[in-house]
């Protein structure tokens, strides 16, 4: 594998591409995208499950409500306990019925009050958040989208002059060594080419093999057993 010379002046080129998508990636323009893009997907989940916890407490608390009026009901019917009275019926017994019933509503009150409360304060979340929601949406459509996008056509002008440079140093450069350059490149492996040291990869510090020392000896570019990454002769 010649080429070294070429190989060279390629990743030299390809660092400065690398370095752009690197600062494209660490960019405030992107961080703020992002984060504005995550928080609108995870507010409209929560959105929908708030809602969904509200319904379900005020179907239970209408529930309880109707409880509520039947109990009620049936105490209005003892309005005509002093009848039953006359009629010979045993005191003890309406009486006793009276204020269980009236135990029971007591009960059935402070759990519609609890779940009254529990509805409010959903209703309550659900607002700040829907209210919160609105507003990053609105910074997100108007600015942060907006600043990106131009971010990213600005790079892209940058970017399209480095790609074409690379394209003609890679005319001189053997397609399948290229091709391995790339996968490298793509694996987040960078620099691909490294000048060895004292018989070791200066990256992960695998020793040559005896072959590989003779090969890169003659001039050859070889790749580390370790990190795969392109070696050559330290001049
Ligand atoms: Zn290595």
């Amino acid at each position: 594998m010649a080429q070294l010379e070429q190989l060279l002046q390629y990743q030299q080129v390809d660092s400065e591409l690398l370095k752009i998508e690197q600062e494209a990636s660490s960019s405030d323009e992107r961080k703020n995208y992002v984060q504005a893009k995550k928080f609108l997907e995870k507010a409209a989940e929560k959105l929908d499950g708030l809602d969904a916890k509200a319904r379900e407490l005020t179907a239970l608390a209408n529930e309880l409500n109707a409880k509520y009026a039947e109990i009620a009901e049936t105490l209005g019917e003892f309005d005509n306990v002093d009848e039953l009275l006359d009629g010979g019926a045993e005191i003890s017994f309406y009486k006793k019925n009276v204020l269980q019933l009236l135990d029971t509503l007591r009960a059935l009150k402070s759990e519609i009050n609890g779940l009254n409360k529990s509805v409010k304060e959903a209703d309550e979340e659900y607002r700040a958040l829907k209210k919160k929601t609105l507003a990053v949406q609105e910074q997100y459509n108007t600015e942060f989208s907006v600043k990106y996008k131009a971010y990213v056509e600005a790079k892209k002008a940058e970017m399209a002059k480095i790609a074409a440079k690379l394209e003609s140093i890679a005319k001189s450069i053997d397609a399948e060594v290229l091709k391995k350059y790339k996968i490298k490149r793509s694996e987040r492996i960078f620099p691909i080419l490294c000048a060895e040291k004292n018989g070791r990869c200066p990256k992960c510090g695998t020793e040559l093999s005896l072959k590989g020392k003779e090969q890169i000896v003659s001039g050859e570019v070889i790749e580390c057993d370790g990190c795969r990454r392109f070696l050559f002769k330290d001049k």
